[in-house]
């Protein structure tokens, strides 16, 4: 049988990460090599996000880039999955003519179906159905590169309702997956070598509650159990979800990690009701005061949105003023933008862009103090890390940083990459392998990273959570 390529090219979230994986792991069934070479492609698939404008440009201008291949490629089959493609169904044919089959963010599973359909009839296909159970197929883990760690999606979909959000129209409602169907799924990862899971799903809290499954806390001390897995991630966690018996996985669990990702979006009320996300500055701080008490350690993360309509200059400084109340230590910020069919878009009092600019720019200056505060915060202390691989070679800016072809890069409990020097022929003696948790000497904080030094070589420390130990 004649080889077939697949070349796919994701953008958005890791649940789009996982998505592709599977849609690989589908299509490999129906003889789809992946390459990472576009040239070799018999079959294009750009996997699309439509959270923020941006990201949905940037699927129609990949798609744009396309027309001169198909052209050169009349045979070259293209697909469009994922929210854009939910979300605009037909009319993506209509923009964009030379595309084959456009698929929704349910169509994962019947997409192998799909393609050799269109491969015998050659006729456009749109496939945006709803489905009421996620389709079990698991991505392979030889498309995971280095296979250290990975996600595992729990559940799908969102019940929430947030007025500028569209992941309920595009995702659809929340269902989750069986807990066994997810144990297996980790459990085989664990076989291969992966080490490190993140459950995903868009509000993990609210995990099973539905369908009457285990909650979300009984699943992860049932993933803790798991042999071979050192660490447990998960995100995103809603705010008003986030319950006292997760809370305490923090303390319990080993083989949690010590970070959250809570995304509180604004520090004001008023603009916290137009959002509809359902709970107040003071709820979202009483969840940090618990987080913190039953884990210290504990980085936080989180989102803020600037410039939503209505928002004022006090509105504003309410959110300033909750960052330097929290110190997050790391934070995603976005300028607001209308996206189809999310009711925000009906909102009027609309924020001008000159406001919504340096309203970002002055949170994401004041952001940078915490970050770097709390990377700083590390010097001097030895941190677990789980080596992911060889490093990468620094940012041209950061000349004082040498690059050595013994660096290696992992990660802290709280999330940190921390960059060191593995030398296994003098200093170090034996090999380094990803996947190995080793202790490091933080002596360097940079803005978004760190650099240590390994301790006590040879000495490698499974399930260790991330305390700190005394250098
Ligand atoms: S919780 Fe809100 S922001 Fe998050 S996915 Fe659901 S609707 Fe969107």
């Amino acid at each position: 049988m004649k080889h077939k390529y697949l070349y796919i090219n994701t953008i958005g979230c890791q649940m789009n990460v996982y998505d592709t994986r599977r849609i690989i792991a589908g299509l490999q069934a129906i003889g789809y090599h992946h390459t990472p070479d576009m040239e070799q492609a018999d079959l294009i698939i750009v996997n699309t996000c439509s959270i923020r404008e941006k990201a949905e440009q940037k699927a129609f201008s990949f798609l744009g880039r396309l027309a001169s291949f198909k052209k050169k490629k009349p045979g070259l089959i293209v697909g469009v999955g994922g929210c854009v493609a939910q979300q605009e169904g037909k009319a993506i044919l209509k923009r964009v003519p030379f595309v084959d089959i456009v698929f929704g963010t349910h169509a994962v599973g019947r997409l192998p179906a799909r393609i050799s359909e269109m491969e015998k009839h050659h006729q456009q296909i749109v496939d945006i159905e709803f489905a009421d159970t996620i389709e079990p197929i698991r991505p392979s883990i030889t498309d995971m590169n280095p296979p250290v760690s990975g996600f595992v999606t729990i559940m799908r979909g969102c019940d929430n309702f947030c007025t500028y959000c569209i992941v309920p129209y595009v995702r659809g409602r929340e269902i989750s997956r069986k807990p066994e169907e997810i144990l297996n799924e980790i459990k085989a990862y664990a076989d291969s070598g992966m080490r490190e899971i993140t459950l995903l799903g868009q509000n993990v809290n609210s995990y099973g509650k539905k369908e009457g499954l285990c909650s979300f806390s009984e699943l992860l001390e049932k993933v803790n159990r798991i042999d071979g897995i050192s660490r447990i991630r998960f995100t995103t966690s809603h705010p008003k979800d986030l319950s006292d018996e997760l809370i305490q996985c923090f303390a319990a669990l080993d083989k949690l990690c010590s970070h959250i990702h809570l995304p509180v979006q604004s520090g004001s009320n008023t603009i916290l009701k137009k959002m509809n996300r359902r709970y107040t500055r003071e709820r979202y701080l009483e969840k940090i005061e618990k987080l913190r008490a039953a884990c210290p350690d504990i980085a936080i993360t989180s989102d803020m949105i600037v410039g939503f309509p209505g928002e004022t200059d006090s509105d504003f400084e309410d959110t300033l003023d909750l960052m330097k109340t929290v110190a997050f230590d790391g934070l995603f910020a976005f300028s607001y933008s209308d996206r189809p069919h999310a009711p925000a878009v009906h909102f009027t009092e609309k924020v001008s862009e000159t406001d919504k600019k340096a309203r970002l720019q002055k949170l994401l200056d004041l952001q940078e103090t915490y970050t770097r505060a709390g990377n700083t915060s590390l010097v001097g202390k030895i941190e677990s890390v789980l080596v992911e691989g060889p490093g990468k070679k620094q940012p041209a800016t950061d000349s004082s940083v040498d690059v050595d072809e013994n660096q290696w890069t992992g990660r802290t409990s709280t999330n940190r990459i921390v960059n060191f020097i593995w030398k296994e022929n003098t200093l170090h003696g034996t090999p380094l392998t990803p996947g190995e948790i080793i202790l490091i000497k933080i002596n360097r904080a940079l803005s978004h990273s760190l650099w240590g030094e390994p301790v006590h070589p040879g000495i490698s420390s499974q399930n260790i959570k991330g305390e700190h130990y005394a250098a």
